[in-house]
């Protein structure tokens, strides 16, 4: 069982931020082909899983969506739906009428204003029903194939850990991750920061866990400045182990 790390622990914050081009390397080597582990067929169906998938997880929206896309097929269909039926397939996900709300609201908002189309343009995807930032960078980024980091509560929780921002807002640690990327990056294809962020969120998910994080067997242990200071030391027993809300030791954020 992990704890927070006391902060007169030793650490090795004093080697400062990871390199971002170092571990957007390692990261491509070791998720290699990630991709959004929302299934989709085309943009409208990733732009409403996304939507979907909003305080749930990507793998219990897989189970919903098949129904939803079966029985309302594309933008039209899904404009023209009974909230209530809507409501019955995405109550598994928990808040069913908000959520068959919302994707009903984003159907017809793309029926009115873009001809049933997903425009790939941010400013139209955020004045949509239920699309933010982040939802709108998932989709012009895993779909359209622009360089976009979309920033989850992994991504965060990650980039404070590396050391690359001390901010819990996600559009301020987009502006802090950005920044580190193209100050120390080399632009290689593993920086493209959909990439980055797509591999963060395995990272995060699976290695970088958010009460657990196993720095005993991560590769960016050598450049982590979260990481504990006893070479070799478990993060889930070590006195070395990064705090549970991802900020570095003695930054000052808060969780
Ligand atoms: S698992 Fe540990 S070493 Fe790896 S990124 Fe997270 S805090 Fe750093």
């Amino acid at each position: 069982m992990s704890s927070p790390r006391p902060r007169s622990a030793p650490s090795r914050e004093d080697r400062g931020p990871a390199g971002a081009a170092l571990v957007a390397s390692r990261l491509e080597d070791l998720h290699i082909g990630a991709r959004t582990e929302l299934d989709h067929r085309d943009a409208f169906e990733l732009l409403v899983a996304t939507v979907l998938s909003a305080q749930t997880t990507d793998v219990r929206v897989n189970q919903v969506t098949p129904e939803l896309f079966s029985r309302w097929p594309g933008p039209a269909a899904l404009a023209g739906a009974d909230e209530a039926e809507v409501t019955e397939v995405v109550r598994p996900l928990g808040m069913g009428p908000t959520r068959a709300r919302r994707i009903v609201g984003l159907a017809r908002g793309l029926l009115e204003r873009h001809g049933g189309e997903v425009p790939d343009d941010q400013a139209a995807l955020e004045a949509l029903p239920g699309v933010g930032r982040k939802t709108a960078h998932v989709v012009r980024g895993a779909w359209f194939g622009h360089s976009l980091l979309a920033v989850d509560t992994h991504v965060g929780r990650l980039a404070r850990r590396l050391g690359w921002t001390a901010q819990t807002d996600p559009r301020r640690i987009e502006e802090d991750v950005v920044a580190w990327v193209e100050a120390d990056g080399t632009g290689a294809e593993a920086e493209d920061l959909t990439m980055l962020g797509l591999r963060l969120i395995l990272h995060g998910r699976r290695v970088c866990t958010a009460r657990t994080p196993h720095c005993d067997s991560c590769v960016l242990a050598d450049l982590c400045p979260s990481a504990p200071a006893a070479p070799g030391a478990g993060a889930s027993s070590a006195p070395g182990a990064p705090s549970a809300d991802g900020a570095p030791p003695d930054s000052g954020a808060s969780s």
